[in-house]
């Protein structure tokens, strides 16, 4: 590899090549469709062997951040369970070949997180498949703007909460049992949980949920050795923009607001999940980690 997430560079110039462009895509969206294509680290990331022989879950792992994390896991020495939709089989196939090309086992187990029993038979499968689990990433997420809230609906209200915020419950109780000192658990929350659009209020509030809900648990479950932090993302390239997540006069203007001037790609959130999973972060609990461009964060 010629570059790497080591390599020298200037971050305001990088992806100067990957403009967002206006475009809709139905949800959830496939990354196999985004144009021009988010940049996953398929040809830049580095391992160095930082979670040998570890035993990842990872929701939301066909595309986007996920996707990126799944990969990084792997090329650090991580066997991956991977959770999406079904309709997301395309691009889960992809990141499957990719952590197998690493020599790392790769298991997807489709399904709705919006179902408790799933959530459930995901965790119980990865166990069955990987003899454990010892990384618990709960990334998967909805996110669709709407301007009045007069007019949100309930059906959405109770989406967005069961995606984000429920099934990180369920997942992380069934998960507990089995997870041994060291193992670690990484929520996606986002920099709306402290500045909150105000086309967002629903998705806004999940990320809030998200981040109270990381800071609790990493207290609760520390003297058991289990350490619990969040990564929190600004505006990154993936297909959950694209599928309402901003209207479409945003999106050509993507990121444009941050300090660099640019959106990110999902590449450049995989090292921060590496690092809070890796037991190089042994003394870090209950915190989120922004990875935002430059956004100031309380
Ligand atoms: P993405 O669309 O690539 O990933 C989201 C994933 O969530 C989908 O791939 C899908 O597999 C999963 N998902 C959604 N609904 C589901 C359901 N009902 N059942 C099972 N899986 C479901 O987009 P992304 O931006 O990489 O999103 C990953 C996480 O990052 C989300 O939690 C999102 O809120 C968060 N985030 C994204 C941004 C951004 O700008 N892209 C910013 C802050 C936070
Ligand atoms: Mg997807």
């Amino acid at each position: 590899m010629s570059q790497d997430q080591y390599t020298f560079t200037d971050p305001a110039q990088l992806y100067a090549d990957i403009e967002p462009r206006k475009q809709h895509q139905p949800e959830p969206g496939l990354d196999a469709e985004l144009a021009p294509k988010a940049d996953l680290g398929e040809k830049t990331y580095r391992g160095t062997g930082r979670l040998e022989g570890r035993k990842a879950l990872i929701t939301g792992a066909d595309s986007g951040i996920g996707g990126a994390v799944a990969i990084a896991f792997a090329r650090e020495g991580a066997d991956v369970v991977l959770s999406y939709l079904p309709e997301e089989e395309e691009d889960a196939a992809r990141i499957a070949a990719l952590i197998e090309e690493e020599g790392r086992t790769a298991v997807t187990v489709p399904g709705d997180l919006r179902d408790p029993a799933y959530c459930r038979t995901l965790v119980s499968t990865a166990v069955e498949k990987l003899g454990g689990i010892d990384v618990l990433v709960n990334n998967g997420g909805k996110q669709i703007f709407h301007e009045d809230l007069a007019t949100l609906s309930d059906e959405q209200f109770d989406d967005t909460f069961k995606t984000n915020v429920y099934a990180m419950f369920w997942i992380t109780k069934a998960a507990l049992p089995h997870l041994p000192a060291g193992a670690t658990i990484i929520n996606t929350t986002s920099i709306q949980a402290y500045s909150p659009s105000e086309i967002l209020v629903d998705y806004a509030s999940t990320k809030a949920t998200i981040n109270a809900f990381t800071k609790g648990l990493a207290q609760q479950l520390a003297p058991k050795g289990i350490r619990v932090n969040a990564v929190a993302p600004g505006p990154i390239w993936t297909p959950l923009q694209v599928t309402d997540g901003q209207p479409q006069d945003k999106i050509a203007h993507f990121g444009e607001n941050t300090p660099l001037g640019r959106m990110g790609q999902p590449a450049e959130l995989a090292p921060a999940f590496v690092f809070l999973a890796s037991p190089e972060s042994s003394y870090v609990i209950g915190e989120t980690l922004n990875v935002n461009g430059g956004m100031p964060t309380p």
